[in-house]
């Protein structure tokens, strides 16, 4: 093992005992392969499943799997109208199983996310029957304090990439707080703790993934 590999091992295994005390189930995989057959082993075709967010889904491999092998996946881009669009996201907040990452993780265990539309959020507070978080080791920060830094200045102006919304980050790459129409930070949401317990299953991978 590398000096990073070794660091991050530890870490991670750090950071999965401090999610455990606040009542998320969470493991360590060391590569995105272990992490993609870590949440197989939560998911099979008779769920529905559905996601918020694709970058680290993808970068495992696990929406490709379960769209190549059958599985019920209830997907937004299957929409042809907005209007198809926002009737299957709020299906998506009673599925079985919802998948997202995380914008930020800190290290005593607590997830920060922030969101425009609030799908994604909502699904993690309530709804689904278990939610499955896979992030990279790039996502853990020191505190909690340090989490909601972490998804307004790095993963929120990245991700308004994505939209080309008229944001100060989309136009200028760092946050300007704003108030825009577009503005994907409408909710900065903070899970202290995992309620009812093992709800939340949280994979931390030992590999940078999604931003
Ligand atoms: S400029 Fe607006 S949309 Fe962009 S990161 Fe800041 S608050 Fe979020």
């Amino acid at each position: 093992m590398t000096p990073v590999e070794k660091r991050n091992q530890k870490l991670g295994e750090k950071v999965v005992k401090a999610l455990e005390s606040r009542h998320f189930e969470a493991c360590w995989c060391a590569t995105k392969e272990e992490a993609l057959q870590k949440a197989l082993g939560w998911l099979d075709k008779q769920m529905q499943i559905s996601y918020g967010g694709t970058a680290t889904m993808e970068e495992i491999g696990l929406l490709p799997y379960l769209r190549e092998n059958g599985y019920n996946l209830l997907e937004r881009s299957k929409g042809k109208t907005p209007e198809e669009q926002a009737e299957i996201m709020r299906r998506a907040l009673l599925c079985d199983t919802f998948l997202m990452s995380a914008n930020a993780i800190s290290e005593d265990g607590q997830l920060v996310n922030v969101d425009g539309r609030a799908n994604r959020v909502a699904a993690l507070c309530f709804g689904p029957k278990q939610v499955i978080v896979v992030a990279g080791v790039n996502k853990i920060v020191r505190s909690a304090e340090d989490a909601v830094v972490r998804a307004r200045t790095i993963a929120a102006p990245i991700n308004a990439q994505r939209f080309d919304g008229d944001t100060p980050c989309t136009k200028q790459g760092v946050c300007g707080d704003c108030k825009s129409p577009d503005c994907i930070c409408a909710q900065i949401v903070t899970t202290r703790l995992c309620k009812p317990a093992g709800r939340i299953k949280v994979i931390l991978v030992g590999e940078p993934l999604g931003f």
